[in-house]
Parts: structure tokens; sequence; C-alpha cells
């Protein structure tokens, strides 16, 4: 059964309609890619998952609640984690406070102290420099700490915009082999990304996104080889 289900989404800003009947699921356990060019729509589809604008139609169903009803700050607690575009990572505040901050909506301390050395494992140059300013970190290491502080929720699943954009390919490739490892430790993730390449290289299924409305669907093994994809996406 899918754990989120998007239907007939249509999101507008003003006059202009950006997200045009957009229809998705998310099933548990899987990596779902979101891909398409600069503009398409892909982080408005995010930002309407997590409450931060309203759709003007269309259902978005996360394990039976209805999240168009439920205000943003409210939908952490149910298990969805967002690490969104450029990081927004607390520049003033060190590592380790940044992280902390992830585990608002927890109250067990000990549960939060194992999650904290469970995020250090995966990301040991966070633990390396966990009281460094977080703004003084490299791009890649913001985007480790993004998604360090995204796990420390705890959550069912966790979407991730663009969390290739701006970094060298060494930290690209690295960035790729952690979130492909917090899906095999049982996180569910959507994955949106310009980089349809690496993301589809770590995703079950993919959609592509184009101007607001979704062109393509399918495997995403299947989808590598599809003629207009290579050629519009990956560059070949
Ligand atoms: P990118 O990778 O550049 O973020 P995207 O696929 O995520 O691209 P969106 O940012 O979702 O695309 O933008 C979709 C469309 O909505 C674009 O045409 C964009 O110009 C428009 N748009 C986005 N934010 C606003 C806003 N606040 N006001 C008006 N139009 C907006």
């Amino acid at each position: 059964m899918a754990m989120l289900t998007i239907n007939n989404l249509e999101v507008y800003y003003g006059i202009i309609q950006a997200i045009k009947g957009v229809s998705f699921e998310v099933n548990e356990g899987e990596v779902i890619a979101l891909i398409g060019a600069n503009g398409a729509g892909k982080t408005t589809i995010l930002h309407t998952i997590t409450g931060l604008i309203s759709p003007k139609a269309g259902s978005i169903e996360f394990e039976g609640h209805d999240l168009t009803k439920i205000p943003a700050h409210n939908i952490v607690s149910l298990g969805m984690a967002h690490v969104p575009e450029g990081r927004r990572i607390f520049q003033e505040l060190s590592v380790f406070e940044n992280l902390k901050l992830g585990a608002y909506t927890r109250k067990d301390k000990n549960e939060i102290s194992e999650t904290l050395e469970k995020v250090y494992q995966r990301f040991p140059r966070l633990k390396e420099r966990k009281n460094q300013i977080a703004g003084t970190l490299s791009g890649g290491e913001q985007q480790m700490l993004a998604m360090g502080r995204a796990l420390m929720s705890h959550p069912k699943i966790i979407l991730m915009d663009e969390p290739s954009m701006g970094l060298s390919p060494l930290f690209v490739s690295e960035i790729f082999d952690i979130i492909k490892e917090i899906s095999d430790n049982g996180t569910t993730v959507l994955l949106v990304e310009q980089n349809a390449k690496k993301a589809l290289s770590i995703a079950n299924r993919a959609y592509v996104l184009e101007t607001g409305k979704i062109v393509l669907e399918g495997d995403a093994d299947e989808m590598m080889n599809n003629d207009s994809v290579k050629k519009a996406y990956l560059g070949e």
C-alpha cells in the first residue's frame, strides 16, 4: 500500500499555475525520484507536501492523514522530514546544535542520543566537526548536516530537494551513497533532482515532471534506457 499518495494536485502562484494536476505515489521502502528541468515545479511539489504552500485542488495523503489539513509545524511529528533546497541550516549554530534542533519533536533523551550516535556513525565528518560553526562548513558538509538534521527526527520518509546542487562530483557521489544507505536502513525516500543520472541510479521508480505535469513514469532502470529521457535528461 502507498505510504504517500498525491492525487490531482494543482498549485498556483497568484494567477500562474505551477502544478497542473500531478498524481503519484510513494510506497514504503522505495526511493522515488522526481526529475525535471529547472522550473518544472519540483520544489513546489515538496513545499506543498510539507504544508508550506496550500494547493488549489487535489489531495495529499500520508499514512491515512490528509496533509492539506495539517499545519506545516505538525507534519514532522507524523514521521516526515524535509531536506530543503540550499540546505537551510542554522549558519550561526554549531554542528551539534543544528543536529539537536532536528530532534525538536522528540522527548526521550536516551532515544535522541542513540539517533545522534547513528548520525555520527553515518557522517564521521560531522562528528569530527561537531563544535564547528555550521556556516563555516563546506557545501558538501552542509548538505550532510542538513541530512543528519532531518534524520534526527527519526522520519519514516525523507524528502530531499536537489541534494547534489552546487557540489563537486566527489561529494555528489558520496551524498548519493549515503541516500542509498539511508534507504537500505528502512527510511523511504522522495528525491527531487536535476541530476537525473545519479537520481535514477539509486531510485526504484521515477517520475518526469515538465512544466507542472508528469509526462513519464516508470521503473528507474527502464527510464535510464528510455530514448527521450536519455536525450532530454541524461545528456546522451
Ligand atoms: P528549481 O530546480 O529551479 O527549484 P523546480 O522544478 O523546483 O525548479 P519550482 O521552484 O517548483 O521549480 O518552480 C515552478 C514554477 O513556479 C516556476 O515557473 C517558477 O518560476 C514558479 N514559482 C516558484 N516559486 C514562485 C513564487 N514564489 N512566486 C511565483 N512563481 C513561483
